[in-house]
Parts: C-alpha cells; sequence; structure tokens
C-alpha cells in the first residue's frame, strides 16, 4: 500500500497534522517510537492554550490522539530510522508529472512503508546534565518527569534542576505532597514564566538555589546527594536528597533524515514557518524544526500548515 501521509511522531504536532490531512480525505499512517502525546503528556497543567483554561497535559495529549484515530488516522509504534526520496517503481496513479511519481520510503526498525508525502514531527527528547551515573541512576533516583515519577517522593527532600517552564512546574507539582524542594539553577534569574516563579515563592517547601550546577551525583545504587557548584562564591556544597529531576530543555533527534533534508548545527530542521524541507513532499512540524517559539499552540499550528500543504502537494 502506498499512504498518502506518513507522519513521523504522535506529539501535538504530528497528530495535529493527521487530523488536518484525514479530514482532507488523504490516508495516513502516523509512526510513533515511544508513545502517543509527545512532551506534553508529562506536563501536569496546561493553562495557555487558547480556548482551554486548564487541562492536564496527559488529557490533552490523549483527546489529540482519539481525535485524529476516529477521524481515520492509523498509528504504529514504530521507530523510523531512515527516510528515502529516491524514485522507485510505484503504483501511484496519474501521477508522471512533476516528479510526484517518486514514493517516498519510511523505514523502520521493523518494517518499510510506502507514501506519496512524508511529515516528520520528532519533537525533541531531554537534555541531560551528561554527569557520570547519570544514566545509572535513572529511575533509581534520577528522573526527567516529575508527572510520571513523583509520586514515588511523597513526603521526601527532591531537587529539580532547570529554569525554564518545564522545571518552575515540575517544581510546584512535587511541592504538593514532597517534603522539601530545591530548584537548582544555573543563573539568578528564571528563563521561565514569572507568575510561575512566584507562585513558588509562595510556597514555604521550596528553596531556590541559584547561580549553580549540579557537578556530582552521590549514591551507587540510587541517588542519595547531588554536588552543587555556585558560581558566585565558587562553593562546591552536597544536598542529601532522594530524587533529582532535571528538566534542562530538550534537544533534536533528527540525525536519521540527514541525508535527505537540511539539519542545522544544532540538529533542528531547516524550515521556515511553511514548513517545507528543502525536499519536495517533505515537510517538518513542531519543536523538531528551526524556530523560535516552541510551545503548544506553534506546535498544533505547525501541524496544520505542514499537514495542508502536504495534501496540496499530493494534490
Ligand atoms: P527551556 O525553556 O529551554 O529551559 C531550559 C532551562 O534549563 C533553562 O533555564 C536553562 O538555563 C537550563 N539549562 C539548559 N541546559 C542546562 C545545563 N546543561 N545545565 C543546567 N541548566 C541547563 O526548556 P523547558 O523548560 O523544557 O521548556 C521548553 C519549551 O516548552 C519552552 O518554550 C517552554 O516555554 C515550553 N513549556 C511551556 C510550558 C507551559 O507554558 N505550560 C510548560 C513547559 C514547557 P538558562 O536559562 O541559563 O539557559
Amino acid at each position: 500500500m502506498v499512504y498518502d501521509i506518513i507522519i513521523i511522531g504522535a506529539g501535538t504536532a504530528g497528530l495535529s497534522a493527521a487530523i488536518y490531512a484525514v479530514r482532507a480525505g488523504k490516508t495516513v499512517l502516523v509512526l510513533e517510537a515511544k508513545y502517543y502525546g509527545g512532551q506534553i503528556i508529562n506536563t501536569p497543567e496546561v493553562e495557555n492554550y487558547p480556548g482551554i483554561k486548564k487541562v492536564s497535559g496527559f488529557e490533552f495529549a490523549t483527546n489529540l490522539y482519539e481525535q485524529a484515530m476516529e477521524l481515520g488516522a492509523e498509528i504504529k509504534y514504530e521507530k523510523v530510522i531512515k527516510i528515502s526520496d529516491e524514485a522507485v517503481e510505484s503504483n501511484v496513479e496519474n501521477e508522471a508529472d512533476n516528479g510526484k511519481d517518486r514514493v517516498k520510503l519510511v523505514f523502520t526498525e521493523e518494517n518499510e512503508y510506502k507514501s506519496k508525502s512524508i511529515i516528520i514531527a520528532t519533537g525533541a527528547k531531554n537534555r541531560k546534565l551528561g554527569l557520570e551515573n547519570e544514566e545509572k541512576l535513572t529511575g533509581a533516583g534520577v528522573s526527567y518527569c516529575a508527572t510520571c515519577d513523583g509520586a514515588f517522593f511523597k513526603g521526601k527532600t527532591v531537587a529539580v534542576a532547570g529554569g525554564g517552564n518545564a522545571a518552575l512546574e515540575d517544581a510546584g507539582f512535587l511541592a504538593n505532597y514532597c517534603e522539601k524542594v530545591y530548584v537548582i539553577h544555573r543563573r539568578e534569574e528564571f528563563r521561565g514564566e514569572e507568575k510561575l516563579v512566584e507562585k513558588l515563592k509562595a510556597k514555604e517547601n521550596v528553596e531556590f538555589v541559584l547561580n549553580s550546577e549540579v557537578v556530582g551525583l552521590k549514591g551507587s545504587d540510587r541517588l542519595e546527594a547531588v554536588e552543587i557548584y555556585n558560581k558566585v562564591t565558587n562553593e562546591t556544597k552536597e544536598l542529601v536528597i532522594a530524587g533529582l529531576f532535571i528538566a534542562i530543555g530538550q534537544v533534536p533527534d533528527n540525525e536519521a533524515f540527514s541525508d535527505v533534508i537540511d539539519i542545522d548545527e544544532v540538529g533542528y530542521i531547516t524550515a521556515s514557518e511553511n514548513c517545507k524541507t528543502k525536499a519536495e513532499g517533505i515537510f517538518t512540524a513542531g519543536d523538531c524544526r528551526t524556530k523560535k517559539v516552541r510551545q503548544l499552540t506553534t506546535a498544533a499550528a505547525d501541524g496544520a500548515v505542514a499537514g495542508l500543504a502536504a495534501c496540496e502537494y499530493i494534490g
């Protein structure tokens, strides 16, 4: 079978693209390496999506997923390892002109799929601190998801590393049931919204550890403490904590596509607001592309733009 559109990634951008494409009558396969929903699924509360006053990230993602599936999109949980837009024998009819008889190939770890067009919406993955032991202690005191793992630390002392909205929201969430929450940020000013900072300041069990970086993770089988370096005082101290939640942003993961489309020096797919890549018929949407604002709203908007652009390309 040759799908009209294969969408790589079932986050907000990918599922929004699927909704627009299936509503335009196209056959759509969504390929997802892990689980539907993308980054938002781990956000405790979304308060800035226009038209929705407050919703959990899980509910938002689940609604989006169900909406796309009920409208007729298909999803398979397979990791894409390569794409190709070389001309191959195809059964695509009436498309001998404009090079559109080229069928795109999408290779997963298990299978090979064909489509007339591709939308890459792979989002980004959690940035690591890059410390010795970080991988070993992940799941043993170190976590990248407060909503997933926070409940294991009820009544305990934990820390959040990071100064963006994600770190601030995680800290607020954890403060509801942890004894104490340190927020460790490498600068004096937070990157995240002032409203979230003010909310945390009002909580008695939250303490800011500013101008500081986590430089060491202590514990052999489980995290027992973190080593903190203060850049202003030049001092290193130890904080005894049961859990460290790392929320220092995301990094894209687009290496699999680099021989077909352009990727910038930090790994984002080069495309402007029209979501077109340099390869004809291959589009990109959401956090995986070069852009200034990476938000839920811009991911959904990209999905609409890329979905409709792919429909127009197919004709
Ligand atoms: P972010 O905004 O990129 O913030 C990352 C934070 O981690 C920054 O404070 C950064 O410090 C710090 N950081 C980066 N690398 C570090 C390192 N190696 N060591 C220590 N600290 C490091 O990432 P995010 O908070 O995950 O948010 C990503 C996007 O999603 C943003 O656009 C954000 O607004 C959005 N978001 C929105 C909501 C919401 O509106 N409800 C919720 C979550 C996320 P510096 O500040 O010094 O660079």
